[in-house]
């Protein structure tokens, strides 16, 4: 079928493309159009211009490329399937070898002929060679360089090679595409954003992408389209964001209230200057008149729930009433035992909702939250239940966000008073690197709590190995003789559940035995297997003080409050991830006595896990884990965003590496949108299509969240 636009011309009639190959370029790569194509970067580049002598080819280089003279080119190996080629300049020989083409090469490679070879060395039987090298004619004589000496290598896979569609016909293909559809492609940013910020053309850039003239036009192509790609994805996050706050759906809460006044008045310690900006923020968030949509993130132990103590206050003192909702049964017991002590003073009836709680225990508080009595709702998922209906929700705190699905948050937003949407804030002790953000949370404001309060000493970090056990055992008698209590937390990974359950009976037996009772030892306990209520026996004992020790799987990880614990250690530490290590560390120096994390790990540790440990052993800092973490592990695999996943799959920024861009894209994106919100002046007529025309999948959250 022949298509007008050639930007949407199937890639099968671009030459040397049939339906074979177009078929494996649609599956392998999903390129179905001319247009496709063109927006198909390389990721990287060989420097074709330069020359190297035969002995000074390394064995490790990547590729290189020589000028050399065929010396013989004879078939070997059993019937003739290898082709071995010796080829040789001023300065050496090598062996070049073929398994393919056999016979037309051997035609081609004339003894006494001159050819560029380029690919990859290598050594077989300690000698250098290099396997299918391609083969150039030299660059003709007088001729002073090639132009556009870097050339595009695309990804590729084994069906695409094995398919025929190799780096060389890839370029080829690139270079038809750029001839059949350069012309016809349309400029996606405004002539006045192009000036004010320096950008080539789109144009310019497409062509340099693929056949960069020089090092220069190929920074100017790559800045230009990185900037494209952050800049149009902040604006279709933004544009939510905008229309959002502009709608008058929100609950209005213009005062404060008595009941945050008498908390707050009877605090037993002063906020920290974040507590106290955070708050601020939210407060003006809830008098807005516009629905908050708002991220709180801060550091395990950095007073988080204070402030949602307080934020729920003001609802109360409104006339509305709040939730919040916790990941596990554990945390929303805690929070509820925390939240009414914070609530004394106050008078606001709290009440606890989870699975456990009887049908019979139940039901007065459903009337309550139906007349209005129950001020403040803490609980599980429970509390997304039918049987709930708040008299006028209108605020809902979820902690620990990344734990509940996009359903169990839509159901949470149908609860709101009068029709309309609760106020949300997000509580996440998950440190979200600053980029992550900007783009998996673009549309909520995020408010960050960065400083601790007073009075916490530094968790000492160590790493040791199973020789150093007995050392360990030494040690954690020492801290319980000082009154101090311990936490031995083993690995449950899903996949080898019953393996872990192993692991984790025999580190109990073995700490057993090494605490005993008969001198004075209690070792309490936790993993999930246990009913609900055994769990909370065991957690209380240790939290009570009643057990010196603590062994359990991660149950423990997010929110669970002792103060008293000063050591935490951690076994198998390499299979934790950094932000879970983190969250574990954290539920340490608490108190103010001088605190430890012991990570020990197992005989094999994978370089990039012990990368992990020696990370946790230099910082403290959340934030700059959350860095170096998606450093190493890129940004979709970041713990606590893999449930979320990224928004959009970047095509040529990176989340890691353009931070500066991706921030100076996002602010000129919010200057563009404070000048025309919904984009319909015609200047920005042509970002309005490309945001149509990429359909970028954005999530909203706040629908969702
Ligand atoms: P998070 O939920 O952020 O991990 P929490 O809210 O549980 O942290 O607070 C950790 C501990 O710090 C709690 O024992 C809490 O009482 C205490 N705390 C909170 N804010 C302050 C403050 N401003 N000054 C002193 N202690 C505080
Ligand atoms: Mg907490």
């Amino acid at each position: 079928m022949y298509v007008n636009d050639p930007l949407e011309t199937g890639v099968q009639f671009l030459p040397g493309v049939g339906p074979r190959r177009a078929a494996l370029l649609a599956s392998e790569l999903s390129v179905r159009t001319v247009g496709d194509l063109l927006r198909l970067y390389p990721f990287r580049y060989i420097d074709r211009s330069s020359i190297l002598r035969i002995a000074d080819v390394r064995s490790d280089a990547a590729y290189v490329q020589i000028l050399a003279r065929v010396v013989s080119a004879e078939l070997a190996g059993k019937g003739g399937k290898r082709l071995s080629v010796v080829v040789q300049d001023d300065s050496g020989q090598m062996e070049l070898v073929f398994f393919r083409g056999v016979k037309y090469t051997a035609d081609r490679l004339k003894p006494g002929s001159v050819f560029l070879f380029f690919g990859k060395p290598a050594v077989f039987n300690g000698r250098l060679n290099m396997v299918h090298p391609e083969i150039d004619f030299p660059p003709a004589e007088g001729a002073r360089s090639f132009a556009g000496t870097l050339t595009g290598v695309y990804p590729s896979t084994e069906k695409l090679s094995g398919g025929g569609i190799t780096g060389k016909v890839m370029n080829r293909l690139m270079a038809a595409a750029i001839e059949s559809g350069l012309p016809a492609v349309q400029e996606t940013l405004p002539e006045y954003i192009l000036r004010e910020k320096g950008l080539c053309s789109l144009r310019f850039a497409l062509k340099h992408i693929h056949f960069p003239d020089s090092g220069e036009a190929l920074s100017r192509a790559r800045h230009r389209l990185k900037w494209e790609e952050l800049f149009l994805l902040q604006l279709s996050l933004l544009k939510q964001k905008y229309v959002l706050s502009r709608s008058e759906n929100g609950i209005p809460m213009p005062k404060v209230g008595p009941a945050f006044n008498a908390c707050f008045n009877a605090l037993p310690y002063a906020l920290t200057g974040a507590q106290k900006r955070v708050i601020k923020e939210i407060r003006a968030d809830l008098m807005s008149g516009h629905q908050m949509n708002r991220l709180l993130q801060g550091d395990v132990g950095s007073g988080k729930t204070m402030v949602a103590v307080l934020s729920a206050l003001i609802a109360v003192g409104n006339g509305y009433q709040a939730c919040l909702m916790a990941p596990t049964e554990v945390l929303a017991r805690q929070h509820y035992a925390n939240i009414s002590r914070y609530l004394a003073p106050t008078g606001v009836r709290c009440e606890l909702l989870t699975g456990s709680v009887t049908a019979a225990a139940r039901r007065p508080i459903h009337e309550g939250l139906r007349d209005g009595s129950v001020g403040i709702l803490i609980g599980t998922h429970a509390l997304l239940e039918d049987p709930v209906v708040f008299q006028s929700l209108g605020l809902a705190i979820i902690d620990e966000q990344h734990r509940f699905g996009v359903d169990q948050r839509a159901r949470l937003w149908a609860k709101g008073a009068g029709g309309r949407p609760p106020h949300i804030l997000v509580m996440t002790a998950t440190p979200i690197p600053r980029t992550l953000a900007m783009t998996l949370y673009g549309d909520l404001d995020v408010s960050v709590i960065d400083e601790m309060p007073p009075g916490r000493k530094p968790v000492k970090t160590m790493c040791i190995g199973e020789g150093q056990r007995p050392a360990l055992y030494r040690f954690m008698k020492k801290q319980i003789s000082l009154g101090r209590q311990v936490f031995v937390v083993y690995p449950l990974i899903f996949e080898s559940e019953k393996v872990d359950y192993r692991n984790l009976e025999v580190g109990y037996e073995q700490v057993l035995s090494h605490f005993p009772e008969r001198e004075g030892y209690k070792v309490a306990i936790v993993h999930g297997q246990q009913t609900s209520e055994v769990k909370q026996f065991n957690m209380n004992a240790f939290a009570a003080g009643r057990a010196q020790i603590l062994v359990s799987t991660t149950v423990i990880e997010v929110g669970v409050d002792v103060p008293n614990a000063s050591v935490m250690v951690i076994e198998s530490a390499e299979r934790f991830g950094l932000s879970q290590l983190h969250q574990l560390r954290g539920r340490v120096g608490r108190g103010s006595e001088a605190s430890f994390c012991v990570l020990m790990h197992g005989d094999k540790v994978s370089k990039e896990s012990r990368r992990r440990l020696d990370l946790m052993c230099a910082t403290e800092n959340g934030f700059d884990l959350a860095e170096e973490d998606m450093k190493m592990r890129g940004p979709g695999d970041l713990e606590g965003t893999q449930q979320s996943g990224l928004p959009v799959a970047l095509n040529i920024a990176s989340l890691v590496h353009d931070g500066d861009l991706l921030a100076d894209a996002r602010s000129y994106a919010g200057h563009v949108l404070s000048r025309d919100p919904d984009l319909s002046a015609p200047e920005n007529a042509p970002v309005a299509a490309a945001l149509q025309a990429q359909r970028i999948e954005v999530r909203d959250y706040s629908k969702i969240s």
